[in-house]
């Protein structure tokens, strides 16, 4: 049986949920790895890795969702709470555009007091002012808008559009599995709004990515049964322009717990690109995983090494203390015998980095 589901990873055959699943029980590290990188030949057989600069710009950690696996939020009230002003926006993007970045990624807790008119004004301002692509405002954001708003999720993207939304990062998914979701973050969007803010992003021609944060308690089928609604959703749409799995970071959190170690992390990256084959890139995630994981990550699959991330912090408030600037990413996608490209929002070689 596992020859067999071999074979169709190699021919190019679509695995189907119980042929994901006995693969994944079945195969060690190297052989599902084998077939990842086997698969991500075929899709860039030009040997390149790329990645984006650009810097998360977390605008407000005030957030009402309280999600047991996050660190990062606190309650409205709270001392240490924040929400940056546009003068303190307008200075991260100077000295984003300064370090040869193109995009800048704005995602933050669900604060109360902004409303869509707010999110307007602020990327109407950005887009006046600087060449950067927005790549922000998760499926989170959107639906909480639109409900704040009473208004349909369709008109709450196109307005942003028009203020200047380019595509949405694919935060908030963490498992789309409600039973999963209900366990660790009651009071956030459901699978089926999640999708749907999706489908209508793309219907609008806005691409997006599409993330998963695995180790919140969920089976191995809930993983798969992750990758399935987003395969699914992106034979519909093709509006996913890559998908980034990561490993859920316990410290801090009421939810707390183990966090994943290399190797699951490495056999997950590996059935991610076997199991989605309409998606054209795997990312890295070095951000969680460190610099030496995310190299080896290379070879299960990835072809991504995600953005230079200038700045983070929901990751970092749960722990995570992995930091590389871009000689840094640079020399890691060297050293593993790829060639650097440095990519736009929608994975246009803008530069590459010939050795020396
Ligand atoms: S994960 Fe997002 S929605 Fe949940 S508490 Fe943290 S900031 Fe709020």
């Amino acid at each position: 049986m596992k020859e067999t589901i071999a074979c169709k990873v190699l021919d190019g055959e679509r695995l189907n949920f119980h042929e994901a699943e006995h693969l994944y029980q079945e195969a060690g590290l190297l052989e599902l790895g084998y077939l990842a990188n086997r698969v991500r030949q075929k899709l860039h057989p030009e040997g390149t890795v790329t990645f984006v600069v650009d810097r998360n710009i977390n605008y407000t950690n005030i957030c009402v969702n309280a999600c047991r696996f996050c660190a990062f939020y606190r309650l409205p009230g709270d001392p240490e709470g924040y929400l940056l002003s546009r003068e303190e926006i307008g200075r991260k993007i100077e000295a984003t555009l300064a370090a040869g970045g193109t995009q800048i990624l704005m995602q933050g807790g669900l604060h109360p007091d902004l409303d869509l008119a707010w999110f307007e004004d602020l990327f109407s301002w950005i887009k006046s002012r600087y060449p950067v692509t927005l790549h922000s405002l998760s499926p989170v954001e959107i639906d909480d808008l639109a409900r704040k708003e009473g208004l349909p999720v369709a008109e709450v993207l196109q307005r942003l559009k028009r203020a200047g939304l380019d595509s949405l990062p694919g935060g908030g998914a963490e498992i789309l599995v409600d039973r999963v979701r209900n366990r660790v973050s009651p009071k956030k969007t459901s699978t089926a709004r999640w999708l749907e803010v999706m489908r209508t992003a793309h219907a609008l021609g806005m691409k997006s990515t599409a993330t998963m944060v695995f180790g919140l308690g969920e089976t191995m089928a809930e993983r798969i049964a992750h990758l399935e609604a987003i395969r699914q959703l992106q034979d519909e749409t093709g509006g996913f322009t890559a998908f980034i799995p990561w490993s859920f970071q316990p410290g801090n959190t009421d939810l707390g717990g183990e966090e994943a170690g290399a190797c699951e992390y490495l056999r997950i990256l590996a059935l991610s690109r076997i199991y989605l084959d309409n998606f054209p890139n795997i990312q890295v995630s070095w951000v969680t995983q460190g610099t030496k994981v995310a190299q080896t990550a290379l070879f299960f699959g990835a072809n991504d090494f995600g953005s230079t991330m200038l700045e983070e912090n929901v990751v970092r408030a749960a722990g995570a203390s992995f930091r590389a600037d871009q000689e840094e990413i640079l020399r890691c996608i060297r050293a593993a015998g790829f060639r650097p490209a440095q990519r736009d929002n929608e994975y246009h070689i803008l530069r590459y980095y010939e050795a020396g």
